[in-house]
């Protein structure tokens, strides 16, 4: 913590009258982090976080904004973690995904660095594969720019979280430029991994039986364009939503039709609907992991890996 950093503004005077008999204002509470870290790196989201780890390495101490295992779309953030975030070198986030987080990096006036680019840059696709693939349905997905609801879920495609891997690479070595040829290093180290994921997935579901996936949580569009998949979800974008019981017919209808066997699964909240629409359809459920958090140690590729499999067995791929 010693490495001379860039000005902090916005509350530093604030977090020293705070910090009180403590030594070093910038040291926080939470004293796990290495102590000859360079950077202080906050991650609103597990996927970003991963990708700091991976990137930052021993030179980076990563704080996550939000507690393991909170699912981010409505987290709010606590009073202690904002107050950190104005001693943090830079914040990994992406805008429009988690309201406290937007809000936080505004009232603290913390460096951040957003993903939303790769929304914008990729979302548009999503929508028209979106509307490709489900003709006949209440999408209005192509009405141009202007949809506040633009699947978020960009880490679901390996190659997009690469993309913000770059990013990371180059804010860290912006940040800290004694360590930018380690940040290059692992940045590629991981841009190697993530696109051997990719290829798995590509090569995993190429030849299958069925391509519609039916999903609680709306989270697959950008998984769905890259690998050729259709997504039916029961309740949208937002995971916490009821499906309608007009949505349940629906899905329980186009279930029959496509002869699927399997309806993807994620939170506890949603099984429960997903189970009993499950056992009504006579088929069976299986977890697909948004990867909006991370739990059991297991880390992105992983869960990632675990989902492929799942994909694999239930759209009998060969
Ligand atoms: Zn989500």
């Amino acid at each position: 913590m010693s490495f001379s950093r860039p000005l902090i503004v916005g509350g530093a005077v604030g977090t020293l009258l705070l910090a009180g008999c403590s030594a070093d204002p910038s040291t926080d509470s939470t004293d796990d982090a290495p102590s000859d870290a360079s950077l202080s790196v906050g991650a609103a989201f597990y996927p970003v976080q991963f990708v700091a780890e991976q990137i930052g390495g021993d030179d980076v101490a990563v704080t996550p904004l939000i507690a393991g295992g909170v699912e981010p779309h409505d987290a709010e953030l606590s009073p202690a973690t904002v107050r950190e975030m104005q001693n943090m070198d830079t914040v990994l986030y992406l805008s429009d995904f988690s309201a406290a987080v937007d809000d936080a990096i505004d009232t603290t006036g913390a460096r951040a660095l957003d993903a939303h680019h790769i929304v914008d840059e990729h979302g548009e696709d999503v929508a028209a594969h979106e509307a490709a693939t489900h003709d006949g349905e209440e999408h209005a997905a192509d009405d141009g720019h202007d949809h506040g609801v633009a699947d978020p879920h960009f880490w679901l495609d390996p190659t997009l979280l690469a993309e913000y891997a770059e990013d990371v690479v180059a804010e860290f070595s912006e940040l800290d430029p004694d360590h930018a040829e380690a940040y290059e290093e692992r940045g590629a180290a991981l841009v190697a991994s993530l696109s051997a994921l990719d290829e798995d997935f590509t090569e995993g579901l190429a030849v299958c039986e069925r391509r519609e996936i039916f999903v609680s949580h709306e989270a697959y569009g950008y998984l769905g364009l890259r690998y050729d998949l259709e997504q039916e979800g029961m309740s949208g974008l937002d995971p916490e939503a009821e499906p309608s019981p007009a949505r349940l017919r629906e899905i329980r209808d186009l279930i029959e039709d496509s002869g699927a066997t399997t309806i993807f699964t994620e939170s506890k909240v949603s099984a429960a609907v997903a189970e009993s629409l499950a056992s009504d359809a006579g088929v069976t459920t299986a977890v697909l992991d948004p990867v909006e958090t991370a739990t059991n140690g297991d880390d992105y590729i992983d869960i990632m890996t675990r989902n492929l499999e799942a994909l694999r067995t239930g759209l009998d791929c060969s």
